[in-house]
């Protein structure tokens, strides 16, 4: 049984759970860093409670503070979201102690597919394919050179507590390798507190494609089909759709099975995503697990017509999966873009300040999740995700008029955002046609 549920988050993603905590009739709890007192998520939530000064480290990332949250709200279970705390196992672990149920998978899941080379190892093992590249961590560039040298280049050095594309570098050549491996090294020391990397060989012009899998605790273990999530920038993604276009079905088939049988291979439970990248001749390769709630779950939810964190909410109070396998088809074509205070111009660089004005479209199709409004303030300590836009429609020509109009329709002031950038996005000919691969932004394909 869950009463009552603390969201250890805010923005759009706390906001998306409160909403599911309604549905269900539970209670919910807020909390809030001193930069975020006004923000939305705080008057979404029955409680609302304050865990400390605007930087991460000493609010939103404190385990101590947000469990005398919990403590003090009386709340039951906590939902991480996705960034944040939402992968760290002890985390996890720590709720459990307490006596709070924590909305994702056990501890032990999430410890071992945030270990890189560890999940590389239990997929290889469970019969996915991985791509070729070193097993454990590298000691050195000269391991490095190595490894390079017999599977040849380009290479790309990881980290291998990784996540959000940081302290990712392509190597192609010998020569960069000293200068790239310093770099990543320095890079996932600083943001995850452990400087290993190991090393991959880098797939040219593939399509990044991750399966939605879902599990309980009675064994059962679904998948809810694929995202495509080809367009990012700087490894991170910033647009996706569900059904991916243009996937050979054999390639389609491929990948749910693979994910079902990866999860179901270390007793996978909650939501959970598997990651891929497809090679140009539809060859598919295992690239990691995210052991929480997807920030572009909503287009699966709008692709299948199910709400993943209510469901959630439900497996994770330890009831039966609510969907049987032969029930979750994509029956519309959904996309999602995501809207960052972010400058295109300059490299994507952050453009934090006040959201002076906002008006966001609505109509039949789309589904806004955001985390400001207007007078919000962009705090440069967080990640500048102002919205999401989601648009779905019968068939994906459909979805792609109605994401144009809506992003036409969007009007924000104070900041920079990603809005026209994504404008060229939608309405490019590559995009329409569904001939998308990861390097594209960095490759200039949507320049003005
Ligand atoms: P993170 O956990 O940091 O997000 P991922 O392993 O999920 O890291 O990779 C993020 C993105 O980096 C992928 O979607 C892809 O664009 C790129 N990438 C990662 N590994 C490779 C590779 N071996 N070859 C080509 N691109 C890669």
């Amino acid at each position: 049984m869950i009463r009552t549920v603390l969201v250890a988050n805010r923005g759009e993603i706390a906001r998306r759970v409160f909403r599911a905590c309604r549905r269900l009739g539970l209670g919910t709890v807020a909390v809030y860093s001193e930069a975020d007192r006004e923000a939305p998520h705080v008057r979404d939530a029955d409680r609302a409670i304050a865990i400390g000064p605007a930087p991460a480290r000493e609010s939103y990332l404190d385990v101590a503070r947000l469990l005398e949250a919990a403590r003090a709200s009386g709340a039951d279970a906590i939902h991480p979201g996705y960034g944040f705390l939402s992968e760290n196992w002890r985390f996890a672990e720590a709720c459990r102690r307490a006596g709070l149920t924590f909305i994702g998978p056990s501890a032990e899941a999430i410890r071992r597919m945030g270990d890189k080379t560890e999940a590389r190892r239990l997929m290889a093992g469970a019969g996915l394919p991985v791509l070729a590249g070193s097993a454990e961590p590298v000691a050195d560039a000269g391991e490095v050179e190595l490894i390079a040298r017999d599977i040849g280049y380009p290479v790309i050095l990881k980290a291998a507590a990784g996540g959000g594309g940081i302290g990712m570098a392509r190597v192609g050549t010998p020569t960069e390798l000293p200068g790239a491996f310093a770099t990543a090294t320095r890079r996932a020391q600083a943001a995850f507190g452990r400087g290993e990397v190991y090393v991959e060989k880098y797939l040219e012009r593939a399509r990044h494609i991750e399966v939605q899998v879902f599990g309980d605790a009675h064994g059962t273990l679904v998948h809810l089909h694929e995202r495509e999530c080809s367009i990012q920038r700087r490894h991170q993604k910033l647009v996706e759709e569900s059904p991916a276009p243009h996937l050979p079905a054999a390639t389609r088939q491929g990948l749910a099975a693979a994910a079902v049988v990866g999860a179901r291979s270390i007793g996978y439970v909650n939501a959970g995503t598997m990651e891929f990248l497809v090679a140009e001749d539809g060859g598919f390769h295992f690239l990691e697990m995210n052991t929480r709630l997807q920030v572009e779950h909503p287009v699966t939810e709008e692709a299948t017509g199910f709400d993943l964190v209510v469901e959630q909410l439900r497996v994770a109070a330890g009831e039966r999966l609510a969907w049987r396998q032969e029930d979750i088809v994509q029956r519309r074509a959904a996309l999602e873009c995501r809207v960052y205070a972010e400058d295109p111009a300059k490299g994507f660089l952050p453009s934090p300040g006040r959201v002076e004005r906002l008006a966001l479209p609505s109509g039949d199709g789309i589904r806004i999740e955001s985390g400001v409004e207007a007078g919000s303030v962009v705090s440069v300590h967080y990640d500048p995700l102002l919205f999401k836009l989601v648009a779905a429609g019968p068939t994906r020509e459909a979805a792609l008029d109605r994401m144009a109009r809506a992003l036409a329709g969007c009007v924000v002031e104070g900041v920079r955002t990603t809005i026209p950038f994504l404008r060229r996005v939608i309405e490019s000919e590559a995009f329409r046609e569904g001939r998308v691969h990861t390097q594209m932004i960095e490759q200039g394909a949507f320049n003005a």
